[in-house]
């Protein structure tokens, strides 16, 4: 399998290359130059499968020219049985052909953990075959620096420096980065806000000099291509678990980055029968107003009960534009170029393309909450804010009853306490077994000042380069 820029101009590469590469050096992102494509005789036989199992059959086609079969069955075995459930994304029905996958059960809580908890055993192998050491950096504003921190702990080759602005993220988030204790573990906390972070982080991956060249930066954000390819695994597995691949699903996807639900989109190109996609959005609506509207702008970002999906502009989003222009790495760049100026739309066929892919819905924080209090008062299930607006938008957008619907459970509620006592049912969530130390655990983290040479002199101190 090789892989191609969306702009066009970047080598193909290999998936190792891919693994450890964060931008395509034509600013484009790395998508898989032709997609595996499966029979339903196929997926129907991977019925009765471990989650592992399925896994394996979904993802090897990715991955084949880089790790031998049995490696790879032992390396998804492995991933999978650290999480805290048997089921590892097990189904839970809210009504009738109502379903939300639950899909935190991994050790941080969020789904972040399925393709972050791969990502990590993809790294240690990759590196001890070449030889090679990696400098993991990344910005986050909560779920993706604990879920890369948990990921790749134990990474034998690779350092890990995750940036969180100062005293802006919640105490369960930061202590689930900060207590994790390790010499290749490295929290900054960054006297500024989140984009300051992430400007940071950008601006190292352009210019990676400060390494002299003895390390690389790998990325852990959605635009490395390995996260997701993992996340295309449990649209599969809710499939065969209701009855598919016989019947056709529809899928409600609480989205920020595009990464999601662009696995999803993937599945059905793979030959999952999919009915509907829904894109929900919190009032970070960007998508939602492209989808619905065919005008791409950006606007001033908003800060919600979902933090995860603050996000103001989709990285993944490029991929899909990719596709809708015929795969041609000309036009998508001329658009990204445009879209980079100001408000933007495209040809009208294409966009009506689009529509026919996917239906979106946004919804406020008040909505968020009475839906957390609807499904409660229904079925006494405790849902966070993200799942929230995923199953608002699903009950919004759904054409066929028959068909069933499964809104992707993004985060466990514990996570995000504010939005559920702003619910008002009553009830207090408590943390798993294996976190409910966390609040009595040593942590370690240290404050920088917002300032680049600060934070790239931290780093070459710390490294073990
Ligand atoms: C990251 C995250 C999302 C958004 O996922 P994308 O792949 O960026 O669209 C939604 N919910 C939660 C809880 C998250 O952590």
């Amino acid at each position: 399998m090789r892989y191609i820029s969306t702009r066009g101009k970047a080598p193909a590469l290999g998936f190792e290359d891919v693994l450890l590469t964060g931008l395509a050096s034509d600013g484009g992102l790395y998508v898989p130059e032709t997609l595996p494509r499966f029979t339903l005789e196929q997926i129907a036989s991977w019925r009765g499968l471990s989650y592992a199992e399925l896994a394996f059959n979904v993802m090897y086609p990715f991955v084949e020219e880089a790790i031998p079969a049995d490696e790879f069955r032992a390396m998804l075995q492995d991933t999978y049985a650290g999480f805290a459930h048997n089921a590892v994304a097990p189904l839970t029905q809210l009504d009738t052909n109502e379903w939300v996958m639950e899909l935190f059960h991994g050790p941080t809580l969020a789904f972040k953990d399925f393709a972050l908890q791969l990502l990590g055993r993809l790294l240690d192998y990759v590196l001890e075959k070449r030889q090679e050491h990696v400098v993991i950096l990344g910005a986050t504003s909560g779920d993706t620096g604990s879920a890369a921190i948990e990921g790749c702990r134990r990474c034998k080759n690779v350092d890990i420096f995750i940036l969180h602005p100062y005293q802006r993220v919640s105490e369960v988030q930061r202590r689930q980065m900060t207590t994790i204790l390790g010499d290749n573990i490295h929290n900054l906390a960054i006297e500024g806000n989140f984009d300051d972070c992430q400007q940071m982080v950008k601006d190292s991956f352009n210019n990676q000099s400060f390494l002299g060249g003895k390390s690389r930066l790998v990325a852990v954000n959605s635009i490395n291509w390995a996260r997701i390819m993992a996340q295309i695994v449990y649209y599969f597995h809710a499939s065969l678990s209701l009855g598919g691949p016989a019947r056709s699903l529809s899928f409600s996807v609480p989205t920020g980055n595009f990464g999601d639900i662009f696995a999803g989109y993937l599945a059905r190109n793979m030959g999952l029968p999919i009915s509907q996609l829904v894109v929900a959005t919190n009032k970070n609506d960007i998508l939602h107003r492209f989808i619905s509207q065919n005008r791409y702008q950006v606007e001033q970002l908003h800060h919600t009960l979902s933090p995860s999906m603050d996000i103001m502009v989709s990285s993944n989003f490029e991929r899909l534009l990719f596709d809708l222009h015929g795969r041609s790495g000309e036009a998508t760049a001329a658009l990204m170029a445009q879209l980079q100026k100001g408000p933007a739309s495209i040809e009208d066929y294409r966009w009506q393309a689009a529509r026919e892919l996917f239906d979106s819905y946004t919804v406020d924080d008040e909505s968020t909450c009475a839906t957390i209090a609807e499904v409660y008062a229904q079925t006494e299930e405790v849902l966070d804010p993200h799942t929230a607006i995923g199953v608002r938008a699903a009950r919004e957008c759904r054409r066929d009853t028959s068909v069933p619907m499964v809104t992707l459970a993004t985060a466990h509620p514990v996570k995000f306490p504010e939005a559920v006592e702003k619910a008002g049912i009553g009830v207090e969530t408590s943390l798993p077994a294996h976190l409910s130390d966390l609040f009595d655990r040593a942590e370690r983290y240290s404050v920088l000042k917002k300032d680049i040479s600060v934070v790239q002199e931290f780093i070459q101190k710390n490294a073990r380069i």
